[in-house]
């Protein structure tokens, strides 16, 4: 895949002079928001910048073993350090997010900031436009796979250090499915040949981002699956759910829910799986479907989100079980309108 050569001069004469940069990615990071930004930081760092990488909320536990992750500054827990940052920044990088309104509070500082340049690197479709300078690649698989491109792109591969490969593997198998999902290119193996070569140990990253929960997660597993998975829709739409109290009965640590939802299409006939997990104030929504059926769509329409055609999400702000009503009305509605064929 090769980037827009005029964005590339215009990122590299940005970027020609040491400037102050953040990075910053979404709510709830996962290893494609930590991966590509600790990857584009190390880049930035050797290049004589100097950089913070900002986020909402922690990212999940299982992911603290991601080289310089400890470094990354959570604007939950440290507030006015990620608003001195973000204040005084040249330049902000935004990466694996296509609207502000996955930084929840952190967007109100980006706004106070009027003088930083403020770059895109993302895959989402739909960006909004408010970016100086914005390399959006929908088709792209990961934004890891785009921070391996823009760093081949601008300074070639030989710059990718093995700490930087193994950061960028973690978001390139993690939104991949483990490099089964159909955005997965023949590029992408070339790229993932590039980061193995630099030593990085696959099995080891695979330990530690598969098989490194919790006891609690693996019980919480289990019970989502047999005791709150409502199939319907004649067997092809499925939906779960988690109350607050349920994931306290398991001592629910953040990220422990991540990946539930794709279970449910394992069965045969499965086509759109949904599951809503509630926090203080609302309740996430995370839905899954295979082939066309389109639930970014989906989560634009009916719960104030986003994402990829196949994976997206977005937030209720009532009660579960009018939640959960409203998910079955809306799968009606939506294929009586022929979108779930
Ligand atoms: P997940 O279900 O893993 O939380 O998210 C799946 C996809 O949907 C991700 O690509 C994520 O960026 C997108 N997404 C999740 N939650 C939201 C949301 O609240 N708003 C928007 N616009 N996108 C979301
Ligand atoms: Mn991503």
């Amino acid at each position: 895949m090769q980037i827009d050569k005029c964005k590339l001069d215009e990122l590299r004469e940005l970027l020609a002079t040491p400037q102050r940069v953040v990075i910053l990615s979404h709510t709830n990071p996962d290893g494609d928001a930590v991966g590509s930004s600790l990857a584009w930081a190390e880049l930035l760092r050797q290049e004589g910048h100097k950089v913070e990488c900002v986020v909402p909320n922690k990212y999940p536990y299982y992911l603290d073993f991601m080289p310089a992750s400890e470094q990354m500054i959570i604007y939950k827990s440290d507030s006015q350090r990620a608003a001195e940052v973000v204040r005084s920044a040249d330049v902000i990088f935004c990466l694996d997010f296509h609207t502000m309104s996955r930084l929840d509070g952190l967007s109100d500082l980006i706004d106070e900031n009027q003088h930083a340049k403020r770059v895109l690197i993302d895959h989402h479709l739909d960006p909004m436009e408010d970016f100086d300078l914005m390399f959006s690649y929908p088709k792209a698989s990961s934004t890891c796979y785009l921070v391996a491109l823009l760093v081949e792109q601008l300074y070639g591969a030989e710059r990718i250090s093995a700490t930087m490969a193994e950061n960028l593997f973690v978001g390139m198998m993690t939104d991949t499915g483990n490099f089964a999902f159909s955005s997965v290119t023949p590029d992408v193996f070339r790229m993932v040949s590039i980061l193995a070569e630099k030593g990085i140990s696959i099995p080891d990253i695979h330990n530690h981002v598969y098989n490194s929960f919790s006891e609690g997660r693996a019980r919480l597993f289990g019970y989502v699956i047999n005791r709150k998975m409502k199939i319907f829709h004649n067997g092809t739409v499925a939906h779960m759910s988690l109350t607050a109290d349920e994931l306290k009965r398991f001592w629910f640590q953040q990220g422990d829910s991540e990946g539930f939802v794709n279970y449910p299409l394992t069965i045969k006939k499965m086509k759109m799986s949904a599951i809503f997990t509630e926090h203080s104030d609302f309740i996430r929504v995370s839905l899954r479907s295979r082939g066309d059926i389109d639930v970014n769509i989906f989560a634009q329409r009916y719960f104030n989100g986003g994402g990829h055609k196949n994976a997206a999400g977005g937030k209720s702000f009532l009660p579960m079980e009018q939640t959960l009503a409203l998910f079955e009305e809306k799968v009606k509605e939506y294929a009586a309108e022929g979108m779930l064929k």
